[in-house]
């Protein structure tokens, strides 16, 4: 990064070149990305904690997520944060395999190229297609060389030999091995095309665009369709198809981890590698303007520009006007269980779809970090409607639901957290405009998920977007920060 010195200098009165109101994945990112530039940041964080809904509760000696916290474990957008060093610091445990459908009783994994024989599996696993595992520390683990060791992986239901689960609950039939087949040819397709040509696909609601492409209803509707909702947080598939397609390729092309030790890991290690005295928590922002942000305990921030870092609701309270979209709400529920339902670190997806779990997976099977050493922790989510339910009913009935999926008893789990975001995911229906303008005014920009695409790689992108905004505004090279084109192909 070069500046030049003589245009960054602040005036006497002010607090910071720029001050970033929320210390959630996007603000920390952006201010990584001005430090990095030589400005003087102040990040304010309204609560105590930061990290927004990337936050993760301790609860006797367990980490429990608020969020799901499922990550694509290919993520351009970390990798190019500056002066990080997160590729060695970060360490993500993957589910493997991908993730098992639950159908019946039967139970099949999928999306885990990798664990395929054919030309664009191996092409996939040795990194032949574009870039993988982009700079992020990737702990070697269970990886299946093929669909039957990934079967096997799906027989380790109820523990073992013995326990929970027989092996006749997972055998496939026929017509499981006919829709696994139609479904890797057509992964395959999907991993092997560019992004920039997913972009360019006709935009439909994606719950529609399964209908037409190419794949078998049924196949589609039991197989994709739940897959894709516990990717999107959507359980009505209404989607963009561009965004859908892009979630399902970065599943194939690298599968989803957790970032060990809870989600919070991540915007704590961001934090960390910020000048001291950067984030100030406790700091509510109630107004803000290009040279001040005004707070409701500590007066007002004087700067250079502001960058509002909050979710949309919160935003358009500062900056009345911005669009506030709608949101898909999301209910994250831990149990505790004397013993693990099931050995393999994997993704258990509904396919029957009966509610109100979505999907659900040993968390500390992925994750050993995350439960005490004598303890199973168990980690389920809900979607759409049955989210709102208060938690005592929606416990018994995820309960009743867990001991079908897992094949065993639940009824001395004990539930050690719930959490309700009613604004979780912000909605992305097609058109979806995955790139919204961040810049407001010369001195006054908004970044966040709801600006790109929602999760944590929006909320990346959409930093580095405003940083980029604000460099240029102050005449200073954005050379290191404006990769987009690159990013955007990766
Ligand atoms: C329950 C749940 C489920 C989710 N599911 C998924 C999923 O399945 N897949 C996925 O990819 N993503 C999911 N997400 C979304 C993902 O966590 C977010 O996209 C990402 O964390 C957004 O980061 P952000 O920085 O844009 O916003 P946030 O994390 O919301 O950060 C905003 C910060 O601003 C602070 N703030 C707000 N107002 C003020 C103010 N006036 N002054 C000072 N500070 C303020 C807040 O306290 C917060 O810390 C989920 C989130 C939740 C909560």
């Amino acid at each position: 990064m070069h500046i030049s010195s003589a245009r960054t200098r602040r005036t006497d009165t002010s607090d910071a070149d720029v001050v970033i109101v929320g210390a959630g994945l996007a603000g920390l990112a952006a201010a990584h990305h001005l430090t990095g530039a030589g400005l003087e940041v102040v990040v304010l964080e309204a609560g105590r904690e930061i990290g927004g809904r990337m936050a993760t509760d301790h609860v006797d000696g367990f980490r429990l997520d608020r969020g799901p916290g499922l990550l694509c474990a290919d993520w351009p957008e970390l990798a190019g944060l500056p002066g990080l060093g997160l590729a060695s610091t970060l360490a993500l445990r993957p589910f493997t395999p991908g993730a098992l459908l639950r159908t019946g009783d039967r139970c099949l994994p999928v999306g885990d190229l990798r664990a395929g024989t054919g030309r664009h599996a191996r092409a996939v696993r040795q990194g032949r297609e574009g870039r993988q595992g982009h700079g992020v520390a990737y702990p070697s683990a269970y990886h299946p060389r093929s669909t039957k060791q990934a079967l096997n992986a799906a027989r380790s239901f109820g523990g073992g030999r013995g326990r929970g689960r027989t092996p006749r609950a997972t055998r496939t039939t026929m017509s499981d091995a006919l829709d696994l087949a139609l479904l890797r040819a057509g992964f395959a397709r999907l991993a092997n095309t560019p992004a920039e040509r997913l972009r360019a696909r006709a935009e439909l609601p994606a719950g529609e665009a399964l209908s037409v492409r190419g794949l078998p209803a049924r196949t589609a509707d039991t197989l994709v369709a739940p897959l894709l909702a516990a990717l999107l947080g959507d359980p009505e598939l209404r989607t963009s198809s561009r965004v859908a397609d892009l979630a399902l390729r970065g599943f194939i092309r690298s599968g989803l981890c957790l970032p060990a030790g809870g989600a919070s890991t991540l915007p704590e290690l961001l934090a960390a590698g910020l000048p001291p005295g950067t984030v100030r928590r406790g700091v509510r922002a109630t107004s803000v303007a290009a040279n001040g942000v005004g707070t409701a305990d500590h007066g007002t921030f004087g700067c250079r520009a502001a960058l509002i870092a909050t979710g949309a609701g919160d935003a358009a309270l500062l900056l009345p006007g911005l669009r506030v979209p709608d949101y898909h709400p999301v209910t994250v529920l831990h149990h505790a269980a004397d013993e693990p339902p099931m050995s393999a670190p994997a993704l258990v997806v509904d396919a029957d779809r009966r509610g109100p779990v979505s999907h659900t997976w040993v968390a500390s099977a992925v994750d050993p970090s995350r439960a005490r050493p004598d303890r199973t922790l168990v980690t389920s989510v809900v979607l759409g409607p049955a989210a709102t339910d208060p938690t005592g009913p929606l416990d018994k009935a995820v309960r009743a639901r867990l001991a079908d999926l897992y094949g065993t008893s639940t009824d001395r789990w004990e539930l050690l957290g719930g959490h309700h975001d009613p604004r979780a995911v912000p909605a992305m229906p097609a058109p979806h405009d995955g790139r919204r303008p961040v810049r407001v005014l010369c001195g006054l920009y908004v970044c966040g998920d709801h600006r790109d695409a929602s999760g944590p790689q929006g909320a990346l992108s959409s930093a580095r977007r405003a940083a980029v905004e604000v460099l240029r505004d102050f005449g200073l090279r954005t050379a290191g920060v404006d990769e987009d084109e690159e990013l955007a192909a990766a």
